[in-house]
């Protein structure tokens, strides 16, 4: 099995896209290979199907040139840290191996970005631990730990380690969110409004990352949290100047 730069973890379909659209899609337009692993279907949503929201991914996936996607089918609303689950993100670690995860930030409105936060924290730790045993394709797997575990911003904000310029991909990011019609605005669209179905979603989405952007003197970036030191290669930083 080829291996994956990034694997992002996702509780729902279009969490990843909302939270760090932009970076995914400037990392794989520089050839980066990338994996969205999203737990659940989504199927406790307000709005939408589960084959409407699958469909919706693929779309989304395409727009950010995503190399693969997978969904573990873990039920919404009940991210358990059972053994089952941890081993089914243990399985997808030691399989992809990638340099770096991305997860959940560990507070948010949404309980379930919380249980999603512990259970990839838990999971990259246990990837490592040599005897700690997970078949996958008949095979014993071979253990491995991704160097670093970086959070992304839902609900809840956070001060961030880093902050990435997504100058360039902001509208690819918009496209991908727009590609999950049946969960956000558009003219015409039925259903109960939602916090994020509402006209002002699209705004608010802006608006952060025009802060965040700000911030680094970018006009748009993403935020991300680490909770280990990150080294700054200041040789290469100065070339920047
Ligand atoms: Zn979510």
């Amino acid at each position: 099995m080829e291996r994956v730069d990034v694997i992002v973890f996702a509780a729902h379909p279009d969490d990843a896209e909302l939270a760090m659209g932009g970076t995914i899609a400037r990392l794989s337009k520089e050839g980066k290979k990338i994996m969205i692993a999203d737990l659940t279907e989504g199927e406790m949503g307000t709005r939408g199907s589960v084959e409407l929201r699958r469909e919706e991914a693929a779309a989304a996936s395409k727009i950010l040139s995503v190399n693969i996607r997978e969904n573990l089918k873990i039920p919404d609303g009940n991210i358990l840290l059972s053994d089952d689950n941890l081993r089914k993100v243990v399985g997808l670690i030691r399989k992809y191996r990638p340099s770096i995860i991305f997860a959940p930030y560990k507070n948010d409105r949404h309980t379930d970005h919380i249980d999603t936060f512990h259970l990839i924290k838990k999971a990259n730790f246990f990837a490592g631990v040599g005897k700690y045993s997970v078949i996958i394709d008949g095979q014993q797997s071979e253990f491995y730990r991704a160097s670093k575990i970086f959070y992304y911003m839902q609900t809840y904000e956070f001060d961030p380690t880093f902050i990435t310029d997504i100058s360039a991909h902001f509208q690819e990011k918009i496209a991908a969110i727009k590609a999950y019609g049946s969960q956000f605005y558009s003219p015409g669209q039925t259903g109960p409004e939602t916090m994020i179905s509402s006209k002002g979603f699209f705004d608010y989405i802006e608006a952060r990352a025009k802060v965040y952007g700000f911030r680094i003197k970018k006009e748009y970036g993403e935020p991300f949290f680490c909770e280990e030191d990150i080294e700054l290669d200041l040789s290469n930083y100065l070339k920047g100047f």
